[in-house]
């Protein structure tokens, strides 16, 4: 794994005979409870984008630290671009990395709400081009959560729960305070399912979930698990 950042143009030359293959972290910048860092899903994705890295032999681009976030939009140290801003945005990478010219890109998102964005990304670019560009969020999540959570998800959305607060264990121990940890389900909110209710008036903490009982361990299970079944994802892609 190399990082682009901190690639000479002549170190990068000297590896595109072999046409790489780019990872981009994209991540968010929003609240996660008492307990985790504002940019929790940024950590994370740059972390998911290096380990993945590690097995492809892959340049890493610099993590995008803004995703969409409108669900904390008035929450205070969130950042948040709009979909239409992201989308423009992304495409924009994509065209720069296939100019670059590796051999494909991979969009490693660790915030759920990018998913939307990234697919219709992903969708645009392969009608104009061949260049290959996969957009990888968790896959197998839901089985990977079933085997290792003790705790339920908040119907289904992981936030400062404990998956997400067992990988920053794993990844970045030093920016979780397990001290400030709290379970939270809240009441089930029909104004944000099925309406334009945000986020930050359903959970009082900005937990959803139970990160009481994340744990390190946890955290390099579901890891490996996920940069596995990601990378043959990757290899399948590449063999076409
Ligand atoms: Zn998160």
């Amino acid at each position: 794994m190399t990082l682009l950042a901190e690639m000479t143009r002549d170190e990068l030359a000297a590896r595109m005979a072999e046409r790489p293959i780019a990872i981009l972290p994209i991540g968010a910048t929003e609240q996660h409870g008492h307990h985790l860092p504002l940019g929790t899903d940024s950590f994370l994705a740059e972390e998911y984008a290096r380990r993945i890295g590690d097995r492809v032999d892959g340049i890493v681009l610099p993590t995008v630290p803004f995703g969409y976030s409108w669900v904390w939009k008035d929450t205070p140290g969130t950042v948040t671009v709009g979909h239409r801003t992201l989308e423009a945005y992304l495409g924009d990478v994509v065209e720069s990395a296939e100019r670059s010219g590796f051999g494909m890109l991979v969009i490693a998102d660790g915030h759920e709400s990018n998913v939307t964005t990234m697919k219709y990304v992903v969708r645009d670019h392969a009608a104009r081009s061949s260049f290959p560009v996969l957009r990888l969020f968790y896959p197998k999540l839901s089985e990977i959560l079933a085997e290792h959570l003790e705790s339920e998800t908040w119907h289904g959305m992981i936030h400062a729960c404990e998956f997400e607060t067992s990988l920053l264990l794993d990844a970045r121990p030093d920016l979780v305070d397990m001290a400030k940890a709290v379970r939270e389900y809240p009441p089930f909110s029909e104004e944000y399912a099925y309406g334009a209710e945000q986020l930050g008036n359903v959970s009082e903490s900005g937990v959803f979930g139970d990160p009481t009982l994340a744990t390190a361990a946890k955290g390099r299970a579901m890891f490996d698990a996920l940069v596995e079944e990601s990378v043959r994802i990757i290899q399948k892609a590449r063999a076409r």
